[in-house]
């Protein structure tokens, strides 16, 4: 039975984007949360992955490299759409079985991709 697991993080980070018409062309910052989705079937102890595991690879694949920096120093045109394909690439090459993530930038406005 295929099962989906889900943990959530968060971290705080800036930037702006250049080519938009309103505010988000001035410097200002987010508090992103990211909530991470793996999906395979149980293992012998009936897990899909231990949740210290996966806390650990995303912290350290994703975590670590946004909080608290200026995301423009990071990708070029830090859309929350290209920093979640940027967290999507990252998390691939740390061999997470992804799902699906969800990167919110606002407590109203998410960006989700998915398998
Ligand atoms: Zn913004």
């Amino acid at each position: 039975m295929r099962t989906r697991v889900t943990r959530s993080f968060s971290f705080e980070a800036a930037h702006q984007l250049e080519w938009h018409a309103g505010a988000c062309k001035n410097l200002h910052g987010h508090s992103y949360r990211l909530e991470v989705t793996v999906a395979g079937e149980l293992d012998a102890n009936g897990i899909v992955i231990d949740f210290s595991d996966l806390r650990e690879i995303v912290q350290q694949a994703v975590i670590d490299r946004f909080d608290h920096t200026y995301l423009n120093d990071l990708l070029a045109n830090p859309t929350a759409e290209l920093i979640a394909a940027d967290i999507w690439a990252r998390l691939l090459a740390a061999d997470l079985p992804l799902d699906r993530i969800v990167l919110w930038e606002t407590e109203n406005s998410r960006v989700e991709i998915a398998t």
